[in-house]
C-alpha cells in the first residue's frame, strides 16, 4: 500500500518531451532535462535517437498540409535527438507551460523557448499538446521495454 500514489484522485497522465538536433547540438540536453527534473514530475523514458524521416512525418501528420512541413522534416531528422517520457498529475499542460510559446520570441522569459531560443523553426524542444497525443506519441517514439514502470524516492515529499 503506498498511500502517495492513491491520495490524489487526479489523472496521472504522459507526455512525450523531445529535445530536437538543435537542442543536442547546442549542448542544451542537461539544462532542459533539469527543468522537468526540478518541478518534480518522473522520467519513464529516455534515449538518445536519429530520427527516420517517416517517424518525423507520421509524428507531425498533422501539420503535413503547412508550407513549412518539409523544412521541419529536414529539421527533425538532421541530427540526434533526445526522446523522453514524463509522467505526472497535470504534465501535459505543466510541460506546454515550462516549453514556452511555439515562437521563442513570444515564449515568456523563464519557460525553456524563452530563455534559450529565437525562432520558431528552431525552438530546441517538443511536447504533446494533450494527454491522447502523450500516449499516442510516446507509442510512437518508444518500445514497451523502454518505458519504465518505478517509485522515485521523494515521492511522499512531492505530493501529499
Ligand atoms: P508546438 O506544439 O508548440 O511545437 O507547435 P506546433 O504543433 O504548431 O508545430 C510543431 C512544430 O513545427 C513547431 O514546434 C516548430 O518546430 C514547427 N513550426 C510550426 N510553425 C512553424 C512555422 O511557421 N515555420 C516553421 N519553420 N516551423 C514551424
Ligand atoms: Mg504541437
Amino acid at each position: 500500500f503506498l498511500p502517495h500514489l492513491v491520495a490524489s484522485l487526479e489523472q496521472v497522465d504522459v507526455t512525450y518531451i523531445m529535445i530536437k538536433p538543435d537542442g543536442v547540438q547546442r549542448g542544451l540536453v542537461g539544462e532542459i532535462i533539469s527543468r522537468f527534473e526540478k518541478k518534480g514530475f518522473k522520467l519513464t523514458g529516455l534515449k538518445l535517437f536519429q530520427c527516420p524521416k517517416e517517424l518525423a512525418e507520421e509524428h507531425y501528420k498533422d501539420l503535413s498540409s503547412k508550407s513549412f512541413f518539409p523544412s521541419l522534416i529536414e529539421y527533425i531528422t538532421s541530427g540526434p535527438v533526445v526522446c523522453m517520457a514524463w509522467e505526472g498529475v497535470g504534465v501535459v499542460a505543466s510541460a506546454r507551460k515550462l516549453i514556452g510559446a511555439t515562437n521563442p520570441l513570444q515564449a515568456e522569459p523563464g519557460t525553456i523557448r524563452g530563455d534559450l531560443a529565437v525562432q520558431t523553426g528552431r525552438n530546441v524542444v517538443h511536447g504533446s499538446d494533450s494527454p491522447e497525443n502523450g500516449k499516442r506519441e510516446i507509442g510512437l517514439w518508444f518500445n514497451e521495454v523502454e518505458v519504465i514502470e518505478w517509485t522515485p524516492a521523494q515521492a511522499p515529499w512531492l505530493m501529499e
